[in-house]
């Protein structure tokens, strides 16, 4: 018997969710459901600071609005230090991961990585320090840790993009499980929060494809299952422009005060290449021709007349 699909969706409420966040709601959705599974909600707001709580309801919300109906409830990474400490611990008891003292780490972790920004390949600095070296820096500064990843090349079968591969030593290069301000990183945290879910299904923006190798590679050191992964394409704008909040792409919110939400669906299922027209319709509606192998592995365009 096969195991029933479970399927996710996880945003990270920095911003109002725009038009590329609810494509990737829509499609994880769809597929979980047209194949008999479920899809769970899950908050990402490791970095509090970064995502108040007023973001988080209103995403929540927005989903609903939408005709989103989770499947269980919707878990909360702000709320889930303790599970992410007790694996963390289990980690540290490997000689896999070490502290790290340089001031750069803050700057790499719990953050999805987005296409466009350059990779940062750790140099090293702090993986050889000696028991008395790592003794005496812990007077000076609380360091994050960093896990040493092997050189290795984990491949990646995409269920849209293909076979991805990349050698872990230089993607991610060894990578921050928690920030020196107590912040678990958001690849501990994923793969955690989807272990822990039962979740079979990723389907995510293509602009995570290139953390993948590095999530199936704490996915096998902690013995946890990989899932069936589906990175997506990127909405873009008239502009070419990728759909983001840092790009003023039009939040829900605002959308919400011109068009319904059946509107809002069926421009998403036209862009998606889903309904050959831009018309009203329901997230059941789709269910019964849903098919993920019409997604391109290109940029996807919202339907002229809908704003982005
Ligand atoms: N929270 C990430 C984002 O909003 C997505 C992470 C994931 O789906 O694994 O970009």
């Amino acid at each position: 018997m096969s195991t029933p699909v479970v399927g996710r969706f996880a945003p990270t409420p920095s911003g109002y969710l725009h038009p590329g966040n609810l494509l990737c709601a829509m499609i994880a959705y769809l597929s979980a459901r047209t194949q008999g599974g479920r899809c769970l909600l899950r908050i990402e707001d490791l970095d509090k600071a970064r995502c108040p709580a007023n973001l988080v309801r209103q995403c929540i919300s927005d989903l609903d609005f939408l005709g989103f109906r989770w499947d269980g409830p919707i878990l909360v990474q702000s709320e889930r230090t303790p599970a992410y400490e007790a694996i963390f611990r289990r980690l540290l008891d490997t000689s896999r991961v070490y502290p790290c003292f340089c001031s750069r780490a803050q700057l790499h972790a719990s953050q999805a990585p987005n296409r466009g920004d350059t990779l940062y390949v750790y140099p090293g600095t702090c993986r050889a320090l000696s028991p008395a070296e790592i003794q005496q820096k812990m007077q000076e500064k609380v360091p994050a840790y960093r896990l040493h990843v092997p050189d290795t090349a984990i491949t990646v079968q995409d269920r849209i993009q293909g076979p991805f591969t990349a050698g872990l030593a230089d993607n991610p290069g060894d990578f921050i499980l928690r920030r020196a301000d107590g912040v678990f990183a958001y690849h501990l945290a994923v793969v955690i929060d989807d272990a822990e879910s039962g979740v079979t299904e990723v389907v995510r923006g293509c602009d995570i494809l290139s953390a993948t190798p590095a999530q199936i590679y704490l996915q096998q050191l902690l013995g946890f299952p990989t899932p069936v992964y589906a990175h997506i394409p990127l909405l873009v704008g008239s502009d070419g422009r990728r759909l983001a909040k840092r790009n003023q792409a039009i939040s829900l919110s605002a959308l919400s005060k011109k068009y319904s939400a059946e509107e809002i669906i069926g421009a998403l299922a036209a862009g998606a290449g889903l309904i050959p027209e831009w018309r009203p319709c329901t997230l059941e509606s789709l269910m019964p021709a849903f098919d993920l192998s019409v997604l391109p592995r290109r940029d996807l365009c919202l339907p002229e007349g809908f704003p982005d």
